[in-house]
């Protein structure tokens, strides 16, 4: 079959903001180019995965020069490869998604252009700004602030719309834009908004009127990519900005597991309106496979008892390298915690004993009137595993325990600039392990927050006092520990 080039949109802030269709075209690529202005989680998924090349320009600073740029996407679809052309917003609207088009048209590639929600779509509605209201604003028109030098320079076109008027790349050049819009008759109490990284959870949105803007803004306090708007729907943004009144909106909340565990809790995080820093403080590493296979291979056991996801992960891949579930037979299967419990799940299993708190002694409430001394219990851990449970398990059965893994210490630190609010534990290593490698400074006037009481007692060894801990031990229940105090704190 033909390649083909497809030249999607990403959309603009929230990673979630891409449309399924060009989801799947980034699932099916073999190659992926992209820009700057894109949401860089997006492309974090495919990291080793496709070839990614990034060739993003920065205003006045070209990482590729268009020229190239399209030189590479023919080059590459002659040599039959999928290619994903990823921009942000949509590929029509100020983005050179047509030139591109024409470009592989001259040149006999086969080409789709998918659409994406553009800067205005995603910017004004996160500002609480609709584009238009039943008889506030009946148009809205895109404009960009940048212009060529062969192109119309002037803006007092656009003085006497009545419509919502929404600048691109406009910042640098709001001197003009004012001034332009207020000599073609732009009456001066017309409302205006600068939003700076629209959509994202650290977005900036300065109201005011186009007489005063010039006076009461500096650039600077402005980061790129900003967007401009004039009109009168700026005026509902007080009622309409759910966005910004988001529990956690701008909240700097600092998590320390792995990368893969921390993903649910995560993306709650962000749609809570956090600024999630992952610091992730150690990394899995697999150990003793070939033990397991062997004892996955002569499996023979009464009970199969999971710690932690981790160890439900490990233990079914190892097993569906080979075989199929029906290996394990008719094994009861006992879990650690409800996140334990919902992975089991996801293999299609049933878990006959669990415990909704992450605590060893809670599972093994349940467990020790049931489990007989000739029972055979099957137990992989990782070699952080508290002793206790194995311990407990070996006075009460047959016990078969194995470490499958080990929690490495992560020393290189993730920068980040930002001032935390809060901190979330997970577990004791993750606190020791952060306080080693980040200092206890790092967590100075944050809001501290631990999953439960033996995370918690950890802290306080470290002499962290003040901390806020559910009373059952669970990534859910912790969470509404974090909602509920900053619910508190907004009334
Ligand atoms: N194709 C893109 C636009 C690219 S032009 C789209 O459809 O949205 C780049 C301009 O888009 C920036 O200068 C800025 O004006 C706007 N923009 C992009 N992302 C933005 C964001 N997160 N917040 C505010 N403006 C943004």
């Amino acid at each position: 079959m033909k390649s083909k080039v497809i030249i999607v949109g990403a959309g603009i802030g929230d990673k979630d903001n891409i449309t399924v269709k060009v989801k799947k075209a980034l699932e099916n690529a073999d190659v992926i180019v992209y820009d700057r202005l894109i949401n860089h989680d997006i492309i974090r998924e495919y990291e080793g995965k496709k070839e990614l090349y990034y060739v993003g320009k920065k205003a006045s600073h070209h990482t590729m020069a268009q020229e190239d740029i399209n030189k590479l996407m023919v080059k590459m679809a002659n040599e039959g490869k999928n290619l994903v052309r990823l921009k942000g917003g949509d590929p029509y609207i100020f983005a050179r998604g047509s030139e591109e088009a024409l470009f592989l048209k001259e040149n006999g590639v086969d080409f789709e252009v998918y659409p994406g929600l553009t800067a205005a779509t995603v910017c004004l509605n996160s500002a609480g700004i609709p584009q238009t209201h039943r008889n506030i604003s009946q148009s809205v028109t895109y404009i960009t602030g940048h212009r060529e030098n062969d192109e119309d320079q002037s803006f007092e076109k656009y003085g006497k719309y009545d419509g919502t008027l929404v600048f691109y790349m406009g910042l640098k050049n709001l001197d003009k834009i004012i001034n332009d819009l207020l000599a073609g008759g732009m009456d001066g109490d017309a409302d205006i908004a600068i939003i700076s990284k629209g959509g994202y959870n650290n977005q900036k949105v300065f109201k005011s009127k186009v007489r005063f803007v010039l006076t009461e803004i500096k650039e600077e306090d402005f980061p790129s990519p900003t967007l401009i708007v004039i009109g009168k729907t700026v005026g509902l943004s007080d009622d309409l900005n759910y966005f910004e009144n988001r529990v956690l909106f701008n909240k700097n909340v600092l998590i320390t597991r792995s990368l893969k565990e921390s993903f649910d809790l995560s993306q709650r995080l962000t749609e809570l309106g956090a600024n999630v820093i992952n610091a992730p403080t150690f990394s899995i590493e697999y150990k003793n496979l070939d033990i397991l296979e062997n004892d996955i291979d002569n499996f023979d056991y009464d009970y199969l008892i999971f710690t932690s996801t981790n160890s439900v992960r490990i233990f079914f891949e190892t097993l569906l390298k080979k075989h199929d579930i029906r290996k394990i037979g008719k094994v009861k299967i006992a879990a650690i915690g409800l996140k334990t419990k919902r992975v089991i799940e996801s293999f299609n299993l049933k878990v006959d004993y669990y415990s909704k708190e992450g605590v060893a002694e809670k599972l093994y409430e349940k467990l020790f009137s049931i489990i007989k001394k000739e029972d055979k219990v099957y137990l992989p851990h990782s070699s952080l595993t508290r002793p206790y449970i194995i311990d407990r398990l070996r006075e009460k059965s047959t016990l078969r325990d194995l470490e499958i893994y080990d929690n490495e210490i992560i020393k290189e630190k993730v920068n980040f600039d930002e001032k935390l609010d809060a901190a979330l534990f997970m577990s004791s290593s993750s606190v020791n392990n952060f306080i080693e490698v980040y200092g206890k400074d790092a967590l100075k006037d944050v809001k501290i927050f631990s999953i439960g009481a033996i995370t918690s007692q950890t802290l306080k060894d470290h002499g962290l006092n003040d901390i806020i801990q559910p009373k059952i031990a669970s990534s859910e229940n912790l969470l509404e520990e974090v909602e509920k105090y900053y619910e508190n704190e907004k009334n």
